[in-house]
């Protein structure tokens, strides 16, 4: 009878471990998932505002995605998202995340991490993704990621309550490497020298 509750009891934690790692984590790419995401980065920038701390996140967008779809096809495509997905958890340490926030946009919050950090490790990013060798059967190509990097509290000082501007300002940047021609990273202070000088 024990022997039985017992294979019930870890049956039962088996079970639970796979629902949970199921609503945490995105299928295609094994990276935590955007609401993971969104919890984690909360929870950071309310540290950091008790403690003074610097959280720094990283948008990153492949660039030009949509035309790899078309000339490879969406499975290749795929293909290409989970090895991105694969250079970007390299890169982080185990207390930071990295998750998917989109189609093929992902997202990486550093804790305690200045905006110097965070232009380090997306420079990283950015170098390990342009090294990749993508196969297709139309022959290997590559890609590139363009990397938008926002830090708390200096280019979103209200972020710990409202996180929403924090990630709009990593969204600025992204854009402003976007427009810079992709294949770069972008910081939100650089991005706003640009759009003041513009
Ligand atoms: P940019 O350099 O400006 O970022 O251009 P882009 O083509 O990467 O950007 P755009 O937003 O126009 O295209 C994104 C594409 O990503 C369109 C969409 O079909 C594709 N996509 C989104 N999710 C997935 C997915 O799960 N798998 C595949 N294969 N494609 C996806
Ligand atoms: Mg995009
Ligand atoms: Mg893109």
């Amino acid at each position: 009878v024990l022997a039985n509750q017992i294979a019930v009891s870890l049956e039962n934690a088996r079970m639970y471990q796979a629902m949970e790692a199921m609503a945490t984590t995105d299928s295609l790419t094994g990276l935590k998932n955007r609401r993971v995401f969104q919890e984690r980065l909360s929870e950071m920038l309310r540290r950091a505002e008790r403690h003074g701390g610097q959280v720094t996140v990283l948008l990153c967008d492949i660039d030009h995605f949509k035309r790899i779809n078309d000339t490879y096809g969406h499975l290749v495509g795929d293909q290409v998202l989970r090895r991105v997905a694969q250079v970007v958890q390299a890169q982080v340490r185990t207390i930071d995340v990295a998750a998917r926030y989109g189609g093929e946009e992902f997202v990486v919050v550093l804790d305690s991490t200045d905006q110097a950090g965070g232009r380090l490790l997306a420079e990283r990013i950015r170098q390990e993704v342009q090294k990749l060798v993508l196969q297709s059967d139309k022959g290997a190509f590559g890609c590139t990621l363009s990397l938008g990097i926002s830090t708390f509290p200096d280019d979103a000082p209200g972020a710990a309550s409202e996180q929403r501007l924090l990630i709009e300002s990593a969204d600025q940047a992204l854009y402003a490497a976007k427009r810079g021609g992709r294949n770069q990273s972008v910081t939100a202070r650089e991005a706003a020298a640009v759009r003041t000088a513009a």
